[in-house]
C-alpha cells in the first residue's frame, strides 16, 4: 500500500506529457536551430547577471506545436481553448508554436521568451512567477531574439 502511494505522489509531481496537458503536439517537428537560439539567450542572461546556469539550454524540453488557432489561422499553442504563442510549466515542459514568419525557424517564435521564464525561475523565483514586469530581465532577451532573426535561425 505504501509503495502505491509513493508512486502516485511521484506521478503528481513529475513533468506531464502534452497529452496530459491537453495540448496537441506533433513529435516529428523540430526546429533546426533551436539549440543555437537557446544557447545565445542563456549566454546573454549569464553575462548580464554574472551567473552560470549550467546545461539549461541543452536540458530544456521543447515541444513545438503545429496547431493553428481557429480564430485567425495562425500557429498557436492551444491550451484549454486559449490560443497563445507559447506556454511553459518548467524547463521540462516548454511549448512553442511554430513561427508564423517561418515555421522552420526560431525567429519570431516564442521559444526564447518561454525559455526566459525558465531561466528567471531558476535565478529568482522557483515558485514560477511569470514576472513579465521585470523590464531589466526581458530587455536582456531582446538581443538574442534579434540575433535569431538576423542569422536566419
Ligand atoms: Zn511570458
Amino acid at each position: 500500500m505504501r509503495t502505491i502511494l509513493i508512486m502516485l505522489l511521484l506521478a503528481a509531481c513529475g513533468p506531464m506529457t502534452p497529452y496530459d496537458r491537453g495540448i496537441e503536439v506533433t513529435d516529428a517537428i523540430g526546429v533546426l536551430n533551436q539549440s543555437k537560439a537557446l544557447f545565445s539567450a542563456q549566454i546573454a542572461v549569464e553575462d548580464h547577471y554574472g551567473v552560470r546556469l549550467g546545461d539549461m539550454h541543452t536540458d530544456a524540453v521543447v515541444y513545438w506545436t503545429d496547431t493553428k488557432c481557429p480564430k485567425n489561422g495562425q500557429y498557436a499553442v492551444i491550451y484549454r481553448g486559449t490560443c497563445v504563442y507559447g506556454r511553459m510549466w518548467s524547463l521540462d515542459e516548454i511549448y512553442v508554436a511554430l513561427s508564423n514568419k517561418d515555421p522552420e525557424r526560431t525567429c519570431g517564435s516564442a521559444l526564447i521568451h518561454e525559455f526566459g521564464h525558465a531561466m528567471y525561475m531558476e535565478m529568482f523565483d522557483r515558485d514560477g512567477n511569470a514576472a513579465h514586469d521585470d523590464d531589466e530581465f526581458w530587455d536582456v532577451l531582446v538581443a538574442p531574439m534579434q540575433l535569431a532573426c538576423d542569422r536566419g535561425w
